[in-house]
This record gives structure tokens, C-alpha cells and sequence, in this order.
């Protein structure tokens, strides 16, 4: 389920980002979902790259800095949201989501074979 918001993450083709600003959703959540995607939020990393706050720490657990994949991936405040996401899921809507996740990493894992990306340290 921590995986979830990896469906937030870098909508970089134009295929992914026509079919948000073509969903019937508000437009804040349309301009948030994008902004996540280029990582234009602002975190309390990106205020201090700003030079508008000091202190980076998550306000919602204190355990990391708040950059956008410790509010989406990381903080464990958004993996209880992301649990009660997916238990509003139907069956069919959860194998979807984990079939997609899992077809992304096969084909992650065959481009770097055939690449010979990863290498083992000896
Ligand atoms: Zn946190």
C-alpha cells in the first residue's frame, strides 16, 4: 500500500497528464496532482532551497525532512491514509493497482538486463 502514491509520481508522458486534466475532478486536486508529479509543492525542503524556513523537519511526524516522497511515500501519518485509501478500493481496483505495480518493476527489471544496468559488486 505504500506504493500507492507512486501513481502521483511523474505523469512525464503526455498520454498520463492529458488523462488527469481530462478527469472530472476539481481542479485544485488536478493543479496538486501535478505539482507532486514536478515536485513543486512546497515542502518544507523546497521553502528552505527558497531561503523561507530553517527548519525542515516533517510537521506531521518529526521523524525526516519534509520533502515530497516523505509526504507521499515515507511519512507514516500518510501510509494510515493510504491504508484507509485502499480499503475504500474495490477487489477488481486493488489487483489493477498492485498488477500495474508489479508490471512497472518487470519491466523496469528487463530494461536493465538487457541494458546490463545493474551491476553486482564483487
Ligand atoms: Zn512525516
Amino acid at each position: 500500500m505504500k506504493f500507492l502514491v507512486l501513481m502521483l509520481y511523474k505523469p512525464t508522458t503526455r498520454i498520463v497528464t492529458k488523462k488527469l486534466w481530462l478527469l472530472n475532478l476539481p481542479t485544485k486536486i488536478k493543479v496538486t496532482v501535478w505539482r507532486i508529479s514536478w515536485n513543486y509543492l512546497p515542502t518544507r525542503v523546497n521553502m528552505q532551497h527558497r531561503k523561507l524556513v530553517s527548519n525542515t523537519s516533517c510537521p506531521r511526524c518529526g521523524e525526516s525532512n519534509e520533502t515530497t516522497d516523505h509526504i507521499f511515500r515515507e511519512c507514516p501519518v500518510t501510509m494510515e491514509w493510504i491504508t484507509w485509501i485502499s480499503d475504500q478500493f474495490t477487489t477488481c481496483q486493488n489487483k489493477l493497482f498492485w498488477c500495474g505495480l508489479w508490471a512497472i518493476w518487470g519491466e523496469r527489471n528487463k530494461e536493465c538486463m538487457s541494458r546490463n544496468i545493474v551491476q553486482v559488486k564483487k
